[in-house]
C-alpha cells in the first residue's frame, strides 16, 4: 500500500512506510510560527492556550491520511519531528475523542495515535479514559446558534477527576469550538489548566 517511490520527487524511499522523502517534508511543511494562538480562536473561552505546529496543506494532508487510512503514524512522525515543539507544562495528553461508532468503523482515534507520537516527543503521558463523547450532533446544522451552543455543552462528559493541567490532542485545530467544548467538560470535572495541541490548521480565517 506506501509508494516504494517519494510523492513528491520521486526518488526512491529506503525506509518504508513513509510516503515522503525526509527532504520533500523539509522543503513542503510550513511551520506556522503562531506559537500560542489562543487568542485567534473563534472559540476559546475555556482553552489556556492553543498550539498548532503546521499549516494545513498538501503534504499534511496526505501524512494524516496515511494515519486515518493506512494505519501509520510515521509520515505525521517525520512531520512532527520537522518542527520544534513548544515547551508546554502539562501533566497529561488527552485526545480528543471520536464518537463510539466511528471510531468502531475506523479501529481507532486518529488523535490518540497522534497523541501517543507526540507523549514520545513531549515526554507528557497520554491518557485517553478520561473524556468521552455522549451524543451525535450530526444534526446541528438545523439548530440556532443558541442551541448550538448548548448542544456543544454536553457534548463530552469526564467521569473521572482529572489531573490539574491537561494538553488536549487533535490533529486540526480550526474554530476551536470542539477543544472549547472539551476544556469546559475538563474543568467543570477539576482541570486548573488545559490547554490543546494540534499537528495543523488551515490558514486563518477570521470570523
Ligand atoms: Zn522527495
Amino acid at each position: 500500500m506506501f509508494p516504494q517511490f517519494c510523492e513528491g520527487c520521486n526518488i526512491p524511499l529506503i525506509e518504508t512506510h513513509r510516503l515522503y522523502c525526509q527532504e520533500c517534508i523539509q522543503i513542503n511543511i510550513r511551520n506556522t510560527k503562531l506559537g500560542n494562538w489562543k487568542s485567534e480562536l473563534t472559540h476559546g473561552y475555556h482553552i489556556d492556550a492553543a498550539y498548532s505546529l503546521l499549516w494545513y496543506g498538501d503534504i499534511v494532508h496526505e501524512c494524516v491520511h496515511a494515519l486515518k487510512y493506512l494505519g501509520s503514524i510515521i509520515p505525521v512522525g517525520q512531520l512532527v519531528d520537522a518542527v520544534t515543539l513548544p515547551i508546554i507544562d502539562a501533566d497529561i495528553l488527552v485526545p480528543i475523542p471520536l464518537y463510539h461508532s466511528r471510531q468502531r468503523e475506523r479501529g481507532y482515534n486518529q488523535a490518540e495515535v497522534l497523541a501517543m507520537v507526540l507523549s514520545d516527543r513531549l515526554d507528557i503521558p497520554v491518557n485517553s479514559k478520561i473524556l468521552y463523547r455522549t451524543q451525535w450532533t450530526s444534526s446541528q446544522t438545523k439548530l440556532d446558534n443558541i442551541q448550538r451552543k448548548e448542544n456543544m455543552a454536553k457534548k463530552f462528559m469526564c467521569p473521572v477527576e482529572p489531573p490539574l493541567k491537561v494538553l488536549l490532542v487533535d490533529d486540526v485545530l480550526t474554530t476551536g469550538a470542539t477543544a472549547d467544548s472539551c476544556a469546559q467538560t475538563l474543568k467543570i470535572a477539576g482541570a486548573t489548566w488545559v490547554g490543546v495541541i494540534t499537528l495543523a490548521t488551515p490558514p486563518l480565517i477570521k470570523g
